[in-house]
């Protein structure tokens, strides 16, 4: 008997059998004429998928996590000043990674379960009138929190401040999920890691290079060897490249494209919301603390007083055999996370909302078996996706 059920965690999301397949190829000499094409269509795909027209794509293989330490390596100096808010365990993993090279971070704080706070931001910029801030670091969706910032609001922030410093985006998990735009809002360096909205496995970090980033490189970074963007920028890909993934994300790229980001974007807006109207009718709330500010790729569930998350994530696990996102950090036992982005459907949610109704049952929440699934049923049949309501 096959007891493979979907995951609900936030990344590592599912594969689908199409990209699992694409991932599955035999050896192939990277040196020979067979490699060209499958990276130029891995890298052009997204291009398309973070709406980025100049600039470079490099493809490392590493996690998201060598995305971060990439960008930051290749474009920052020794003691470099940077601005960066933490409202979560992604946020803050990235601070102590730029803390770990040296760089002086200027940290805001943020509740978590808020958003990067613009405003703060601002004031701090305009009163750089010196410019010593370097890069300002954005985490698009906050993982940890279920949170998603607005970083074109932050561009605008940056903006008006004239302030010339890098924009740093964490879009881990946001980007091939979320709208992103590297464009429109001037985005330097973009990190996304191929296990999240690409629906791959893990191992590429995947990080968009604005020609701004690529003059900076020229000039400054801090000590790097794997991670050196001019090793990668030379045509011949430096090492070994991850052949097999980067045949599944040239799969990937085709898959979403063909689907059109747009659709996509909805379908997780769809999705998510289903997700939030069942959370609505159990009676608990996202730890997002606004409603502009919930994720949809993923919504954090405060429990009630007295519910252990991870207890109560372990349970559906070892009972049902699903898996949901523990809490990191600051909200660790206090949430729990159902990740509802890359490969999902309107019935693999019903199917992650009802096991987490049955999991919260045991764990002793006064929660109504059905309820959730109800309120999501009855959103996703009210609010069928474009095509099919096209077709009707
Ligand atoms: C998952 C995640 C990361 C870390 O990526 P790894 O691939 O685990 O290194 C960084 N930032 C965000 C927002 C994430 O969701």
């Amino acid at each position: 008997m096959s007891d493979q059920n979907p995951v609900f965690i936030p990344g590592p999301t599912n594969i689908p059998e199409a990209i699992r397949k694409a991932c599955d190829i035999p050896t192939m000499d990277h040196r020979s004429a067979a490699f060209p094409p499958i990276f130029e269509a891995a890298k052009s795909g997204v291009k398309q998928v973070i709406g980025m027209t100049e600039g470079e794509v490099v493809i490392f293989p590493a996690s998201g996590t060598g995305g971060w330490e990439a960008s930051v390596t290749n474009t920052l100096s020794p003691g470099d000043k940077v601005l960066a808010a933490r409202h979560g365990m992604f946020s803050q993993k990235w601070i102590d990674l730029c803390q770990r090279h040296g760089l002086d971070v200027q940290v805001i704080e943020a509740p978590w379960g808020s958003g990067v706070p613009v405003e703060v931001f601002a004031q701090t910029l305009a009163a750089d009138t010196g410019h010593a801030i370097k890069a300002v670091l954005v985490t698009h969706n906050e993982t940890a929190t279920g949170v998603t910032s607005d970083v074109g609001a932050v561009r605008a922030a940056m903006n008006a401040a004239k302030h010339p410093a890098l924009l740093m985006v964490d879009g881990v998990s946001s980007i091939g999920s979320l709208d992103f735009r590297m464009d429109e809002w001037g985005v330097d360096l973009a990190v996304a890691g191929s296990q999240k909205g690409f629906m791959l496995p893990a191992g590429l970090a995947i990080v968009g290079i604005s020609p701004k980033a690529l003059a900076a490189m020229e000039t400054g970074g801090l000590p790097r060897c794997f991670f050196d963007f001019r090793d990668m920028l030379t045509g011949i890909y430096p090492y070994t490249p991850a052949v097999g993934l980067l045949n599944g994300l040239a799969k990937s790229v085709d898959m979403l494209l063909d689907e059109g980001m747009d659709n996509v974007r909805a379908r997780h807006h769809r999705i998510a919301e289903g997700v939030r109207q069942a959370v609505a009718a159990w009676g608990l709330s996202p730890c997002a603390v606004s409603p502009a500010l919930y994720s949809d790729t993923v919504t954090a569930i405060m429990l009630p007083e007295g519910i252990d998350g991870n207890a109560l994530c372990q349970h559906a696990a070892d009972a049902y055999g699903v898996a949901y996102g523990a809490g990191l950090g600051a909200v660790a036992g206090k949430v729990f996370r159902i990740g509802h982005l890359g490969m999902m459907t309107d019935v693999m949610a019903l199917a992650g909302i009802a096991t987490a109704e049955m999991a919260m049952a045991d764990m002793g929440v006064d929660v109504t078996l059905g309820s959730g699934v109800a309120a999501a049923q009855d959103y996703y049949r009210k609010n069928k996706p474009a095509h099919v309501r096209a077709a009707a």
